[in-house]
């Protein structure tokens, strides 16, 4: 029988140090075979607000810390109807160690209805790591979650999917850090057991001083093993998308040792590497026949932009020959937008 704790606490605090005593003290007090349910309140110098959800599973016997956040991006839905089914159905009493999960982290790009930025600040939270104790309300989200959350983490995973103008592939994506080989081995090791088709490979191409951007690439720069799930697309809730999140969590908990739900890895799995990025130079209306996953050959062309009077401003071209992780699938397009991420290379496994 599962206790089950709900603890709402709620501070108003300028600068953060607050929220992380609580939330840090939530986690270290969890009593075994319990849930705790947090919301953390946050607030710039502007009044702008945030409320941040966090949910502290511990389990009936002792374990690693497994990490995931859901919502960096407020109009990815399926990994955050998929981690609400989660917290819907997994029980603290068969768990080994605990999970601390952020259901939804930038509330005000998704009630906002926003893709890429927090329209409150005007600033992407998915650019915003390490964050920033004295900033604006997305980079106190960043730093709450750099401060409180990542140190307590032996794993940490960024649910993301396409957003809502991207067509997506599904998969699963890790950095290559060749001077911490343990983190990256199992971070391999999670990936492609996730029962995903597709692993990605990243580079890790920063270095340790460097602000890392994105939320896993700071768990990866502190030194934890870091991944992210992409599934979903087109600010759509496909069932297909949303299952696809659970099954990936549930086999990275399952190779864990944490929970015995796992499915095993996919029959026909295949790892990626060396993307490449096409990106628009111009403004105006994108046209392409390619979906995501589709091959390309070296130089085909796969898009093209026009003015609003039809005529064509940009031709783009596969610079290499690979597949189509994820594009720009609806027809605005402005400067500097990716227009397509190109796999480039299949490793052998
Ligand atoms: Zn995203």
């Amino acid at each position: 029988m599962t206790k089950f704790f709900s603890v709402l606490i709620c501070f108003l605090t300028l600068i953060g140090a607050n929220a992380q005593t609580e939330s840090q003290r939530a986690f270290r007090d969890a009593l075994p075979d319990s849930r705790t349910n947090m919301s953390v309140a946050l607030e710039d110098g502007q009044g702008n607000k945030s409320m941040l959800p966090i949910v502290i599973l511990k389990g009936a016997e002792p374990g690693p810390t497994f990490t995931w956040l859901a919502g960096v991006h407020g109009s990815e839905y399926a990994p955050i109807i998929a981690t609400q089914q989660l917290l819907d159905e997994i029980d603290p009493g068969q768990l080994k160690g605990t999970l601390v999960i952020l259901p939804l982290l930038n509330d005000g790009a998704f009630y906002g209805r926003e893709a890429y930025i927090n329209p409150v600040d005007g600033v992407n939270l998915n650019n915003a790591f390490p964050g920033d104790a004295n900033g604006s309300i997305t980079q106190r989200i960043a730093h709450s979650v750099t401060e409180n959350i990542i140190p307590v983490s032996d794993f940490f995973l960024d649910i993301h999917c396409g957003d809502a103008p991207e067509d997506l592939l599904p998969f699963v994506c890790y950095y290559v850090d060749e001077n911490r080989p343990q983190q990256t081995g199992l971070a391999k090791r999670l990936s492609d057991g996730s029962g995903f088709e597709y692993s990605v490979a990243c580079p890790f191409n920063i270095d340790y001083e460097e602000p890392a951007k994105y939320a896993f690439k700071q768990a990866a720069q502190d030194g934890k093993t870091a991944l992210s799930i992409e599934s979903g697309r087109l600010g759509l809730v496909e069932k297909e998308a949303v299952d696809l999140v659970k099954t990936g969590v549930y086999n990275m908990l399952d190779l864990m040792g944490m929970y015995a739900e796992g499915s095993g890895p996919h029959p026909e799995l295949k790892l990626l590497a060396d993307q490449i990025y096409i990106d628009s130079t111009v403004q105006g209306i994108f046209y392409s026949d390619l979906k995501a996953g589709d091959r390309v050959l070296e130089g085909q062309e796969v898009g093209y932009t026009t003015d609003a009077f039809g005529r064509r401003l940009e031709t783009y071209h596969a610079p290499k020959a690979g597949t189509v992780l994820y594009m720009l699938a609806t027809p605005p397009i402005n400067v500097e937008d990716t227009v397509m991420c190109i796999s480039t290379k299949t490793l052998k496994n």
